[in-house]
């Protein structure tokens, strides 16, 4: 159902050769780190349950994949967010356009993560914001195996892995299984609120991927010309379009502290670009017009 192994690019940005696991092309409308971690979901059968649950903001690449998911295995599929703005609900756009397309009911919560855990019963399925859980775990694995493979068929002696977090199950669960390095850096809060959400899928820290900092904080879903920048750059050079949300500030933190790392790159594109839709038309508000 997924295409795997995914692509294994050798790319080359500011004259520095490094490779991408193209994620993003693993399938039309499942794709990127949330098919990775909703593949158990996927492949497995669950013939008691009907629904699946799930709770986030309203325009998360988590509900879209989820949403793809419900559709696929037949599911209801209910999402509870803090709140969704008129424009929105008056003009759907982006991942929240396609979730409702796929059969998303959404409501507006107080407390979205109470609301969804307190639907659980036989036939539901809750799955925690971002998809961050430890079944998670069974589909980053095989992605940990194929980047061993692709190293391996590409000869690349000193490899290390950067990708950014969000919620960092993706991060730590390769880290678990990958004989080399792993950078990441937090984009949805601080590096110590990215440890936190570490302890709660492992409490081993020796077990955690590296931390990349910058001096400036990024606040997670706010605007930055320096981001919008180098997602442009990244478009033209490599011809590859990235997140608008995780990959530019990713980029801009290990531009960061790429004096400090020694041997070769391999990034992540964890997918995300349906989203594109939705950041894009604010960042053209913002920057592009004249
Ligand atoms: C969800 C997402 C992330 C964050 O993944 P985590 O496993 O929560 O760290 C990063 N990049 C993209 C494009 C994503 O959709």
């Amino acid at each position: 159902m997924l295409q795997t192994p995914s692509p294994f690019e050798k790319q080359n940005f500011r004259d520095e050769i490094f490779f991408i696991k193209r994620d993003d092309l693993l399938h039309p409308d499942f794709s990127g780190n949330k098919a990775r971690k909703f593949e158990y979901f996927l492949l497995n059968n669950f013939s008691n349950i009907k629904r699946v649950v799930s709770y986030g903001s309203n325009q998360s690449n988590a509900m879209y994949s989820l949403s793809v998911l419900a559709r696929m295995k037949k599911w209801k599929f209910i999402y509870f967010c803090d709140h969704i703005p008129s424009f929105l609900s008056k003009s759907p756009n982006g991942n929240y356009k396609y979730a409702l397309e796929n059969g998303m009911e959404i409501f507006t919560s107080q407390d979205r993560q109470k609301e969804a855990n307190s639907l659980k019963d036989t036939q539901t399925l809750i799955i925690q914001e971002g998809g961050r859980q430890k079944e998670a775990e069974i589909g980053i694995k095989k992605l940990a195996y194929e980047l061993i493979e692709d190293i391996k068929k590409q000869n690349i002696k000193n490899p290390y892995l950067f990708l950014p977090s969000g919620t960092g199950t993706t991060a730590l669960f390769l880290k678990k299984y990958l004989p080399f390095q792993v950078y990441t850096c937090s984009t949805v809060g601080s590096d110590e609120y990215l440890k936190e959400q570490w302890k709660m899928l492992d409490d081993n820290e020796d077990d955690y991927p590296i931390i990349l900092s910058s001096k400036k904080k990024y606040h997670y879903g706010k605007l930055y010309l320096e981001a919008y920048e180098i997602w442009k750059n990244l478009k033209k050079e490599l011809g590859v379009e990235f997140d608008l949300l995780y990959d530019p500030i990713g980029w801009l933190k290990f531009l960061e502290n790429k004096s400090n790392l020694r041997g070769t790159l391999i990034y992540i594109h964890q997918g995300g670009v349906k989203g594109n839709e939705s950041m894009k038309a604010r960042y053209e508000r913002k920057y592009d017009k004249i």
